[in-house]
């Protein structure tokens, strides 16, 4: 389960943005074609906030649709993980735009 690691790796990154200061919410970026399990960050974040800056932020997770462009029209349209190129020209190359990050977008730290 990668996500752990990958939630830690997020904690990590708050906790020295935040510099000693509590953080109350956390707000993460979770594309659609990431691979990444959002329910999966979620009950990771619990056990790894733990005893931190963090422990107690409420964690809030926006998924990103996956989008992509076909390399030989150029059209673009909606992908999901397990539809690459449904509904455009057979074989094309894919671009994909949006729908592999996993971003920490913001942090919401308590005021002093
Ligand atoms: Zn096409």
């Amino acid at each position: 389960m990668h996500e752990l690691a990958l939630t830690r790796k997020m904690v990590q990154t708050a906790v020295e943005t935040a510099r000693g200061r509590r953080v109350v919410q956390v707000d993460l970026q979770v594309g659609e074609l990431s691979g990444v399990s959002a329910e999966a960050v979620e009950f990771c974040f619990a056990a790894c906030t733990q005893g931190t800056e963090l422990d107690g932020a409420k964690l809030v997770i926006t998924r990103i649709a996956g989008e992509g462009r076909c390399g030989a029209c150029g059209k673009v349209f909606p992908v999901g993980p397990f539809n690459m190129v449904e509904g455009c020209c057979p074989g094309a190359f894919v671009q994909i735009l949006r729908g592999e990050e996993l971003v920490l977008s913001s942090l919401v730290l308590e005021t002093p």
